[in-house]
């Protein structure tokens, strides 16, 4: 193995893999360090995201809405599917399945852009220097140009909730129960509360999300988040929003939570808690003192808007850097930083990433809130269409939910999307590339879309403008 590199990368998550591999890509002899390590001693990438995030619970989401479907739904459309029943433990060996497959395709990918992969854990202990210390605690250290942090984030634990293996457990330990339990409760009605949530609440527990804030989704355009509570309220998740956790006591097999709410101090008792409340940067230790790389209070590494940190060849990336914590931000964060290192010029539209939360039906966004752009005082208009009105939910039977477009009022440029509805995570693709590419309401409304589809909507909200939806009186 080369002890000098042209750029060393810690951490092989979706923001690290994908800068390593780009920097093969653009010519650089480029390595990278990873600390997860499977049991059997092998070193495992993909970070947060392929082994407790966005792939297992999609996977376990996917799987608990086909049984909501064959369970509830068949019956209405004409299948006589019979009593239907869940294994759970199938359930997480295809979750197994479907991350050992992944996590193995990266260290394939890895291999096949010729970036070497190193296991154990990075230091940066100065800006051309990084030490990585092995399994067996032994430290070697590497020559390189240039060091791309990409550390991730770790859950946040809460003093009033301490976890308890298997009882009371954040995201990753939600991802693991071998059975559905009888009373689960959530801390945290945030993105992923609310699908870890609709998981266990689709399998048959009853849930209960404790929120402290008093607003559901604050980021959410107020009509669609709206609508999404009550969705979600429809099929059983209760979400008790303005509710402050204070305390909790394992007694026998059963957690007691205290919180308190307009009406004063509550207590209610669940079979398992999950601890939903954010995430934090992962950056303790990764930064040895006097290199010069400065971090926040809460332990985010400062970036400009290139990734540069403070000192000019260490850049940094993803969760433990500001904006949204998303494995797609980290990974073209990983992009512009590789092309840059690489020579080229290159940036990111900070503005234009879209965010989804993937329950039934989904909630996707990207740009400004009818709210946000009228706070910032900005003129609007808005066009909105309900998926009870296409012809394809209705086919799908999904016709929950709505699309809205956002456009400035004088320009007519697209500032926002904000849907609910079945594959909205797909649909909002379309506001990322009106965002993009600048394009005006008008530019979606004059586009032709294929029919019978679901994406029609946004073409009707575009086309709602102006108030000339076709199939909306
Ligand atoms: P990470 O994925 O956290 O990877 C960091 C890697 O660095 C880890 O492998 C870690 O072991 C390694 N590392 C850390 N320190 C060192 C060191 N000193 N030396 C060597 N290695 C080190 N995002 C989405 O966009 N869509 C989703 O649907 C989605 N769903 C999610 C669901 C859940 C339950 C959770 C918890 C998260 C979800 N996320 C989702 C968020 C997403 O997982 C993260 O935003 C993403 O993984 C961040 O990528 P990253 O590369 O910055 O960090």
């Amino acid at each position: 193995m080369a002890d000098k590199f042209d750029v060393i990368v810690i951490g092989a998550g979706p923001g690290g893999y994908v800068s390593a591999i780009r920097a093969a890509q653009m010519g650089l002899n480029a390595a990278v360090v990873e600390k997860w390590i499977s049991k059997d001693g092998k070193p495992v990438f993909g970070g947060t995201c392929l082994n407790v995030g966005c792939i297992p619970s999609k996977a376990l989401l996917e799987a608990s809405h086909k049984f909501v479907e064959a369970k509830h739904d068949f019956d209405d459309i004409g299948i006589q599917a019979g009593d239907v029943s869940m294994d759970v433990k199938k359930m997480m060996a295809r979750k197994e399945k479907i991350v050992n497959n992944l996590t193995g395709g990266v260290a394939g990918l890895l291999k096949a852009n010729g970036v070497t992969a190193i296991q154990g854990t990075g230091k940066v202990v100065s800006s051309k220097q990084v030490e990585v210390t092995d399994q067996d605690g032994k430290a070697s250290t590497y020559e390189t140009d240039n060091i791309v942090v990409a550390a991730g984030s770790v859950p946040v634990e809460i003093p009033p909730t301490p976890l308890k293996e298997g009882m009371v457990v954040d995201s990753t330990g939600a991802l693991e129960f071998q059975e559905t339990p009888k009373r689960l409760g959530v801390i945290g009605a945030g993105i992923i509360g609310l699908e870890l949530g609709s998981v266990w609440n689709r399998l048959g527990s009853e849930v209960t999300v404790l929120e402290a804030m008093d607003d559901f989704l604050p980021m959410v355009d107020g009509a669609i988040a709206k609508e999404t509570q009550k969705l979600l309220k429809k099929q059983g998740l209760d979400i008790r929003m303005g509710a402050r956790v204070t305390g909790s006591e394992i007694k026998g097999d059963e957690v007691v939570v205290k919180y308190t709410d307009a009406k004063g101090e509550q207590e209610i008792t669940f079979d398992k808690l999950i601890v939903c409340v954010g995430r934090k940067p992962y950056t303790t230790g990764v930064i040895a003192d006097g290199v010069g790389v400065e971090t926040d209070e809460r332990g985010f590494i400062h970036v400009d808007d290139q990734c540069r940190t403070s000192v000019p060849s260490v850049y940094a990336i993803g969760d433990c850097v500001r904006g949204p914590m998303l494995a797609h931000k980290a990974s073209e964060e990983g992009v512009m930083v590789a092309d840059i290192i690489a020579g080229h010029k290159a940036e990111m539209n900070y503005d234009a990433i879209p965010n989804v939360i993937y329950t039934f039906p989904e909630v996707a966004w990207v740009g400004m809130t009818e709210q946000e752009a009228k706070s910032k005082g900005v003129e609007v208009k808005t066009g909105t269409f309900p998926f009870a009105a296409s012809g394809r939910a209705m086919a799908n039977n999904a016709t929950e939910g709505q699309a809205k477009v956002i456009a400035d009022a004088e320009t007519d440029r697209v500032l926002g999307m904000h849907i609910v509805g079945q594959h909205a995570g797909e649909m909002i693709a379309q506001g990322v590339i009106a965002l993009e590419f600048g394009s005006s309401a008008e530019d979606l409304a004059l586009t032709c879309y294929a029919h019978p589809t679901m994406s029609e909507a946004v073409h009707e909200a575009a086309l709602a403008v102006e108030g000339h939806a076709i199939h909306m009186a």
